[in-house]
């Protein structure tokens, strides 16, 4: 199984961790397993469209081929019940894939892509089985090789996972078998058919498993590399990119739930001394620590903490009012005092510091005007001497986001 240090990612996070682990069973670990079916819903809803189409096709084909074969035209309404039988099941296949398609086409929110697949194999199968029988013992020809298709069907791109292709495979096969075995006489049951339409399924089956197998370590590697283009890799944090993508979305829940979001600013204080006094490898451990540090305050779901560059961090305090603010903002500053990073070169303290500009978010203001105000307000914790915070000081019902 490959790992994902073989794709040159880092060893950090779910979908390395689960790339690591292997999928062997085909089934992913927790939540991300939901993950994965949304994303071959969303990926396989066109291509199961499509082949509902070209069976429709298909289907309205061999109706009209019934036409001619079943002189159907002349002899109606005086029709054997078997030509009954073959047009109701031509009927009820195309009335269910247009229904399929229909459904599928105006779907909104969750997806029926799967359930609406499996019903149209099945019927297909059902009906195409019925169908092949009423031929077959009314000798009008000999079309059982499609059912060999509806097999195969099983296993192409309708938005199921392999468990599912398997079970609808196995289905189609017991359900030929059932009515093969009742509709026919023993002289027409074939077996050399039962035997190929087993074979059929162990290889379709085959061939399944491997392409979902591909297909789960492609999902992987590309949520990798969507997670990883927006985490910094020295911290493990989120980068500006992150910030961005998830302020976004936390900025509309805030703005439903009427909660006020928080904002920190942070910058190490003399961290160019820190470099030049004990080096640039022992500044990334201090920034690894002030990092873990602030991550410990970003306790909510929808808290961010977040690396913006160099030695400037921000945190994200969902429904954080400004008391609460000042709170947390002096409480992460002495915490970071508190890590007793020894800084020699420091004009302020005997350990690494950090000053920290606060804002509440506005409702309609733009993420960048809020980072310039806490930017303002950090250069003033500067100013004050460093080691320090600056938080403004605003009525929370005016600084809902
Ligand atoms: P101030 O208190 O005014 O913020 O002073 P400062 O020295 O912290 O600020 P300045 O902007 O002059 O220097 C920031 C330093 O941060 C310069 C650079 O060497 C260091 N730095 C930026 N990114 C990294 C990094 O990834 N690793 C290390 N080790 N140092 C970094
Ligand atoms: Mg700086
Ligand atoms: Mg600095």
């Amino acid at each position: 199984m490959n790992s994902s240090s073989q794709f040159g990612f880092s060893r950090t996070g779910r979908y390395a961790r689960q790339l690591d682990a292997g999928f062997g069973w085909l089934r992913f670990q927790g939540e991300m397993e939901r993950e994965y079916a949304v994303q071959i819903d969303t990926d396989q809803r066109r291509p199961a469209m499509l082949s509902a189409a070209l069976s429709l096709v298909f289907i309205i084909l061999f109706g009209v081929s019934d036409l001619v074969r079943l002189p159907l035209v002349e002899r109606f309404p005086d029709l054997a019940a078997d030509v009954w039988g073959i047009l109701a099941s031509r009927l009820a296949t195309i009335v269910v894939l247009l229904g399929c398609l229909y459904i599928c086409y105006r779907q909104h929110g969750a997806s029926r892509v799967a359930p609406l697949s499996m019903a149209a194999v099945l019927t297909l199968a059902v009906c195409g089985a019925v169908s092949v029988c009423l031929y077959k013992r009314n000798h009008l020809g000999d079309a059982e090789f499609a059912q060999l298709l509806f097999v195969m069907g099983a296993f192409s791109p309708l938005g199921l996972r392999f468990r599912s292709s398997f079970a609808l495979a196995a289905g189609v096969v017991a359900v030929t078998f059932a009515l093969r075995y009742s509709l026919l006489p023993m002289e027409l049951q074939g077996h050399q058919f039962s035997a190929m339409l087993v074979l059929t399924l162990i290889f379709s089956a085959t061939g399944g498993y491997f392409r979902e197998r591909a297909h789960r370590e492609q999902f992987l590697l590309r949520c990798l590399l969507k997670e990883q283009a927006s985490r910094d890799p020295l911290t493990g944090l989120a980068n500006r990119r992150g910030l961005d993508e998830r302020l976004e979305t936390i900025r509309t829940q805030a703005r439903r739930e009427n909660v006020p979001i928080g904002l920190l600013l942070l910058d190490v204080d003399f961290f160019k001394r820190y470099n030049d006094r004990y080096g640039h490898q022992a500044g990334d451990l201090a920034l690894q620590r002030v990092a873990a540090c602030l991550d410990a305050f970003a306790r909510g779901p929808l808290d961010i903490a977040c690396r913006m560059g160099g030695e400037e961090f921000a945190l994200v305090l969902y429904d954080c009012g400004v008391a609460s603010l000042k709170d947390r903002a002096d409480q992460l500053c002495a915490d970071v005092r508190g890590l007793r990073i020894d800084h020699a070169t420091s004009d302020i303290c005997a350990f690494v510091t950090v000053s920290i500009g606060g804002v509440l978010l506005l409702p309609q203001e733009t993420a960048w005007s809020a980072l310039d105000r806490a930017d303002q307000l950090l250069y003033e914790a500067k100013r004050e001497g460093r080691d320090r915070t600056s938080v403004e000081r605003l009525l929370p019902a005016a600084a809902v986001a």
